[in-house]
């Protein structure tokens, strides 16, 4: 046999990304994501996984986000026991975010059991935190730079793909094949995170197409969230943001302690209220040896990459209740970022009612979660059971993404050496035939869309 790759997840859409890579010796699976968003992706998590786990020889994980690594602990609950490859940051990282997969799964059954509202009884979880805890011990870290076995004759090597901390582009050699999967790609001149790094040559690159068709806004962020600091300074309130644990909040945190050094904001206390946020954060801060030149260069002029003088890291829920009683200006980070749970619904319940408030978005607010509502003008918001009336400041900050928008991405595709193929994956349907014409105009290999369940030999 020739060497065959299988698409079971992120083709037509962008959650689920699970790849088979088999040769006539070995099978691995490339990521190993949930399926998110709506209700009948989400049912495919329930489905019987469509390879034999126990067949697998090794998992090679791209970066730790749920929908690449969130199905980890349920092809674990089916029995598979191999390693697990990923880079040392997205390990640790995975050690935050597995655990807490199989928490809201928990939640999720007991909640359904309490409401009776699954056909099921009693409602189980997809998997659990035991799950997570194995998932966690079947982890191996790899080197970035150097080709490593993965499993009889497939070797791998990661680039930076500059996504999130640790995230990784990979590049197979198997059977005289090379195969390369862009993973999720970031963009180019974003704090810490060094620009994406170009492909070497492959038969196939699979590359991802999250923005396909769109462009970023080609606002200063920087002046941006000064502007959203200094308005909400001026009215005395909070200035409240809603943001993801991990990436977002370290990217904000950057930028909020760059703009405080060059004295272009005041220096007012900044909370980070979220455990996950704080782990995450302690994470970003251990893998120096990830950073871009211009963070290095902030660590050695003796100042601290993530840190305003004045900020304080609130973990326990005391902490946290303490902020109720504060006054004058302060910045608040907690989640989660489109407000669908966490600590910020705590805060807005206390403070979206007051004039003096400010609500700041940094980031993509899906179709029907609570951020949405409140971005798109609603007077009011259901908030544990009761209506909040909004009459706080809504304001939004464009271009903190954490995507390679569709320039970029060909951008990175030049960069490298030309594959002999591409296949877009990693995109909703509009979004990738979008890909598929530009790549057409811009590079000379053939690309085309991945159909969901297709398979082709190499
Ligand atoms: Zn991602």
């Amino acid at each position: 046999m020739s060497v065959r790759i299988t698409f079971y997840g992120a083709a037509q859409t962008v959650t689920g990304s699970k790849y088979l890579l088999e040769s006539a010796r070995s099978k691995v699976l490339v990521d190993c994501g949930l399926f998110q968003g709506h209700k009948e992706l989400r049912l495919r998590n329930w489905a019987e996984p469509p390879f034999d786990v126990e067949e697998l020889d090794a998992v090679v994980i791209t970066h730790a986000h749920v929908d690449h690594a969130g199905y980890l602990p349920l092809i674990v609950r089916r029995g598979y026991r191999g390693p697990v490859y990923c880079t040392a940051a997205t390990k640790e990282l995975l050690k935050l975010l597995l655990p807490d997969t199989a928490r809201l799964q928990e939640e999720e059954a007991r909640f359904a059991n309490k409401r009776g509202s699954s056909k099921h009884r009693p409602a189980l979880p997809l998997f659990g935190e035991a799950d997570a805890a194995q998932a966690l011990k079947q982890l191996r870290p790899l080197t970035r730079s150097s080709a490593a076995i993965v499993a009889p004759g497939v070797s791998v090597t990661t680039r930076c793909s500059g996504h999130i901390l640790g995230s990784a582009s990979l590049h197979f050699e198997l059977d005289g094949r090379r195969v390369s999967f862009s993973g999720d790609v970031g963009r180019y001149a974003v704090p810490i995170l060094p620009d994406p790094e170009g492909a070497p040559g492959a038969d196939l690159l699979l590359c991802e197409a999250t923005y396909g068709g769109r462009r970023h806004s080609s606002a200063d962020i920087e002046s941006e969230l000064a502007g959203a600091v200094h308005a909400a300074y001026r009215r005395g309130g909070p200035l409240l943001i809603p943001a993801f644990a991990i990436g977002r909040t370290q990217t904000l945190l950057y930028y909020l302690a760059k703009l405080e050094r060059e004295e272009r904001i005041p220096a007012c206390p900044v909370f980070v209220d979220s455990p996950m946020a704080i782990d995450a954060t302690l994470i970003y801060r251990s893998f120096r040896e990830e950073y871009d030149e211009e963070a290095a260069a902030i660590l050695t002029a003796g100042n601290n990459v993530m840190m305003t003088s004045r900020t304080v890291f609130c973990r326990s829920v005391d902490e946290s209740k303490k902020l109720n009683h504060l006054s004058g200006p302060r910045i608040i980070i907690a989640g989660s970022g489109m407000i669908t749970g966490g600590r910020i619904l705590h805060h807005l319940m206390r403070w979206l009612g007051d004039e003096q408030t400010t609500l700041l978005f940094v980031g993509y607010q899906a179709a029907g979660t609570r951020g949405q509502l409140i971005q798109s003008g609603a007077k009011e918001i259901k908030i544990f059971g009761s209506f909040v009336p909004i009459r706080a400041a809504v304001e939004t900050i464009s271009g903190l993404s954490a995507h390679a928008d569709e320039a970029e991405l060909v951008r990175w595709l030049k960069s490298g050496s030309s594959p002999a193929r591409i296949k877009i994956v990693h995109g909703e349907p509009d979004a990738v035939s979008a890909m598929e014409r530009l790549l057409r105009t811009q590079l000379d290999c053939p690309a085309a869309a991945a159909e969901d369940g297709e398979s082709l030999e190499l």
